[in-house]
């Protein structure tokens, strides 16, 4: 099968043992490996795919934890850098009573915003078929600049490019500097992976139409998906867009959602990209991805709870749409 190669973060997340109070409240923590990206290139494994981590972590025991956890994944470490005098990225992360996510993030820097230009592993880029990334490491340099340098690398090896713009804005300046960088690389995907939030705060629509949707298309782009938590998603390419719905779950938490979504549909395309262009296809790939992150809401934490493909398959066969 293609290779996924995935760029970006991977941190820790301290999440409070008891559910529904607030960080100060929060009587005791315990880790959970996360960073959006590398919980895709996990999604990716787990369901059988091939699948590589870029990033950089700290010389600690953090950093050669979430290495090791890769590696039990499955998932291609060898373009991962340590760095000794930045520690790995850490986040407090919780679910309040009013079902608002809290974060609190240490990065003063971390080693993710340290990788340089220098350091990727260009080889490990060049025979990636899809290549996937967010906006976390457009934020400070080097990173932005290695998060550039990896994009060409992968568009002049005709990579697919997946954007998944997983929006955290507690961690840019401002707003405005956070839709500017987002929308700068905007042009270069060729698949972009939208929640609602996201859209809203994009686009200034909380109405999510199609009218709108369209206006995020750009000419190069094969697939627009917005994610709607229990609603499922909603797809758009230059011929054909609609929306496909997921299935009927009890969440308990719903971290890694989206990014057990993301790795299943770059998955089912890697070998395959004729999908984008086959509606009925398509569906039956996006039905499998909503399912996968319908799936991964029912445990706790996101790493544990991404699914292996016979649990998917006994879904879908047994569920209904809704
Ligand atoms: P994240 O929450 O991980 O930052 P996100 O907001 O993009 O990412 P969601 O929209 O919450 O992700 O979830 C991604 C997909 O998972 C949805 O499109 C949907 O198909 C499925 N999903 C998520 N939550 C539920 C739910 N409560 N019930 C059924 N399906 C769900």
């Amino acid at each position: 099968g293609g290779l996924v190669v995935s760029f970006g973060e991977m941190l820790i997340d301290f999440v409070p043992t008891v559910s529904g109070v607030s960080l100060a409240e929060a009587p005791g923590f315990l880790k959970a490996a996360g960073g959006a990206p590398a919980n895709v290139a996990i999604a990716v494994a787990r369901l059988g795919g091939k699948a590589a981590f870029l990033g950089k972590l700290g010389e600690d025991e953090f950093g050669r934890m979430l290495a090791a956890i890769l590696r039990e994944n499955g998932v291609d470490d060898g373009g991962i850098r340590f760095d000794d005098g930045a520690r790995t990225a850490l986040a407090f992360v919780t679910l309040r009573d009013d079902g608002e996510r809290e974060f609190m993030f240490y990065r003063n820097p971390s080693a993710d915003m340290l990788l340089r230009p220098d350091e990727l592993d260009v080889d490990l880029i060049k025979k990636a078929k899809i290549f996937h990334y967010g906006s976390i490491s457009l934020i400070s340099e080097p990173c932005r600049s290695a998060h550039m340098r990896a994009m060409d690398v992968a568009k002049a090896a005709n990579a697919l490019l997946s954007y998944d713009i997983n929006l955290r804005l507690p961690l840019w300046s401002s707003p405005e500097e956070a839709k500017t960088w987002i929308m700068s690389i905007w042009d270069r995907a060729d698949i972009i992976k939208v929640s609602d939030v996201e859209f809203e705060f994009l686009t200034g629509d909380s109405t999510m139409s199609d009218e709108t949707a369209m206006s995020l298309y750009h000419p190069n782009l094969k697939l627009l998906l917005l994610t709607l938590g229990d609603q499922g998603c909603k797809y758009y390419t230059k011929n054909f867009h609609g929306a496909v719905g997921s299935i009927s779950v009890k969440p308990v938490d719903t971290t890694g959602a989206g990014d057990a979504f993301v790795g299943a549909l770059l998955c089912k395309i890697v070998d395959d990209q004729s999908v984008l262009q086959d509606e009925k296809r398509l569906r039956e790939i996006l039905r499998f991805s909503n399912i996968c992150g319908a799936i991964t809401t029912t445990k706790k934490g996101a790493i544990p709870s991404l699914p292996k493909e016979p649990e998917v398959l006994a879904l879908l066969k047994g569920a209904k749409e809704c």
